[in-house]
């Protein structure tokens, strides 16, 4: 039954590189990593109810656990390689484990990417994948390097899945397909990532929330953060649905949109907004890196945002 649901995992997940010297089927994986090349690796379980919303659809599970790692990846400017992928299931449902490894798949085969091994066991749903790449020695984007006077930019747009979580409540979600879509499949931003190489100072992946994500920059780097609420990349499916406040809450305080979050020297800001157009999904530059510590945000109106238990609110004095 396990071998079973092994092989259609196997079948689905079929990229063949050379670096892979025995793949799933013996006690371990044996790999080699490439002379000269550093192994960036990460790990991250998604587990159904807290990570994804129960009834989530296989594929959209099988894409999601890879897509948050793979996510992790292309904040240190990783170039993806070899994953695992250990699955928890209730029961064994072959239908599922289809759809999950198809899910896996779609976003693995165009990276080429090679499924090496894993673990199938019994129990609540929960997914975990493993993920490794490889990096130029000492050329990981980390989070320590942000200096007072840099830029901050983010990839793509923010709130989008946070709003689209939101959304799923309502008993016609269909108007809000692609906010939903963003929390269902997001997309890691590994181009962009690699492209960063040398050029960022630091970089983090937003997966708890901007204001969070970008926190920790500050706190590795030693530095504080301005963001600029009305600069903030905002999708029209958000802005079409929600009020400005709320876009820019979401944009602020919603996670799971995996974009990059990273900054650059001020005078290359231009020059990162034309790469990162041509590689897709753009960039936009949302603020600045002071001297201090901690995140603060401009308002529409450019007076100070506080958060509050409902969201960011205007700071009354
Ligand atoms: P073991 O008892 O040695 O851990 P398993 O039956 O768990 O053996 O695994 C057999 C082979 O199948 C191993 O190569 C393992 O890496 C692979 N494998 C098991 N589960 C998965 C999975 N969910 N995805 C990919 N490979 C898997
Ligand atoms: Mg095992």
């Amino acid at each position: 039954m396990e071998f079973d649901l092994i092989d259609r995992i196997r079948r689905h997940t079929d990229v063949h590189r050379d670096d892979v010297l025995t793949g799933i089927g013996d006690d371990a994986a044996v790999v080699a990593v490439p002379a000269g090349r550093e192994l960036a690796v990460a790990v991250d379980t998604l587990v159904e109810g807290v990570h994804f919303p129960v009834g989530t659809a296989a594929a959209d599970i099988g894409w999601k656990a890879l897509a948050v790692n793979l996510s992790d990846l292309a904040a240190m400017g990783a170039t993806p390689a070899w994953a695992l992928l250990a699955l928890t299931l209730p029961d064994s449902d072959e239908a599922f484990v289809d759809g999950l490894a198809r899910g896996f798949a779609e976003l693995a085969t165009p990276l080429r990417l090679a499924l090496i091994g894993g673990d199938t066991t019994r129990g609540p749903l929960t997914v975990t994948v493993v993920v490794h790449g490889f990096t130029a020695p000492g050329d990981a984007l980390l989070r320590s390097g942000a200096r007072a006077g840099d830029a901050i930019m983010v990839t793509g747009t923010l709130g989008d899945a946070a709003a689209g979580l939101r959304c799923l409540a309502e008993a016609d979600a269909s108007p809000y397909a692609a906010l939903i879509e963003r929390l269902n499949r997001p997309t890691p931003r590994v181009a962009a990532g690699n492209g960063l190489r040398g050029i960022a100072t630091a970089c983090i992946d937003v997966s708890d929330g901007l204001v969070a994500d970008l926190g920790h920059i500050c706190k590795a780097s030693g530095v504080g953060a301005e963001i600029d609420a009305a600069m903030l990349p905002r999708s029209s499916a958000l802005l079409t649905h929600f009020e400005d406040a709320d876009t820019i809450d979401f944009a602020l305080s919603g996670g799971d949109d995996y974009e990059l979050c990273f900054t650059v020297p001020a005078d290359r800001a231009g020059e990162v907004s034309a790469n990162m157009a041509r590689l897709g999904g753009g960039a936009t530059r949302i603020g600045r890196i002071v001297e201090g510590a901690g995140v603060r945000v401009l308002g529409l109106d450019g007076a100070e945002m506080v958060l509050s238990r409902a969201g960011w609110n205007h700071f009354v004095a």
